[in-house]
């Protein structure tokens, strides 16, 4: 089956064309890696795709839903409930606590969380020690772990990731290789990140290269 379709997606800003009529069908269990020049439209298709911002044109269906037909208010609920996003930035909630953050989408989500997920995630993405600090207490690399464990609390069908291990020393960066293809393998989740760095690209099962707001080449990985 399809976990997402992307089709004749274009976007402007103004007159500018960011992406130009971009079509992809990823199966679910995919685990994808988007790399391309600076510039290129990386950030913005992952945007789109994940229901974050709109397209000028085109259409964009997660597992059989049209996300961009959705009112604001059952987007959102779909997000929180099939997608998980990794932020370049990060995005964490400054006031609450490292805990607070990570288990927050499960909150808004089911009132709970899943404590021994919780516990499996932290302990691989080594944020025990850091549990009860503020984000502006913790390195930038410990900020970019907490926002994928955050991204993964709810066990999302789809991850996106913008340059998840862009701010990560080696060891941390192969962690966070090691538990999205963890989560890819087990859960059959469905990922698409946006890396510059080729190693990690290769641990994927499909490399897409976008140049100047187009697909410019497809790559298969042995598996
Ligand atoms: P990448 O992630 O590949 O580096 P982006 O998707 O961030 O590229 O940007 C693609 C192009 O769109 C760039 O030329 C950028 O300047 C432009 N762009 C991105 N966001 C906006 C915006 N909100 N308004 C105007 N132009 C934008
Ligand atoms: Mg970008």
């Amino acid at each position: 089956m399809e976990m997402l379709e992307i089709i004749n997606l274009s976007k402007y800003y103004g007159k500018v064309s960011v992406l130009k009529n971009i079509s992809l069908k990823v199966k679910e269990g995919e685990f994808i890696a988007i790399t391309g020049p600076s510039g290129s439209g990386k950030s913005t298709l992952l945007n789109i795709i994940s229901g974050l911002d709109k397209p000028t044109d085109g259409k964009v269906f997660i597992n059989g839903e049209d996300i961009h037909k959705f009112k604001d208010n059952k987007l959102t609920k779909f997000r929180r409930k099939n997608i998980g996003f990794v932020y370049q930035f990060y995005n964490l909630i400054p006031v609450l606590t490292v805990k607070e953050n990570i288990i927050l989408p499960a909150l808004l989500e089911n009132k709970n969380y899943d404590e021994k997920h919780f516990y499996s995630l932290i302990e691989t993405l080594n944020l025990k020690e850091k549990l009860n600090s503020l984000p502006n207490e913790i390195s930038g690399g410990q900020q970019q772990r907490a926002s994928i464990a955050r991204a993964l609390i709810n066990k999302p069908k789809i991850l996106f990731a913008d340059e998840p291990t862009g701010n990560l020393d080696s060891k941390n960066k192969k962690n966070v290789m090691k538990i999205l293809k963890n989560y890819n393998e087990k859960y059959n989740q469905t990922i698409l990140i946006v890396t510059h760095d080729m190693s990690l690209a290769k641990m994927t099962n499909r490399i897409i290269v976008i140049e100047d707001g187009k697909i410019k080449e497809e790559k298969r990985v042995g598996k």
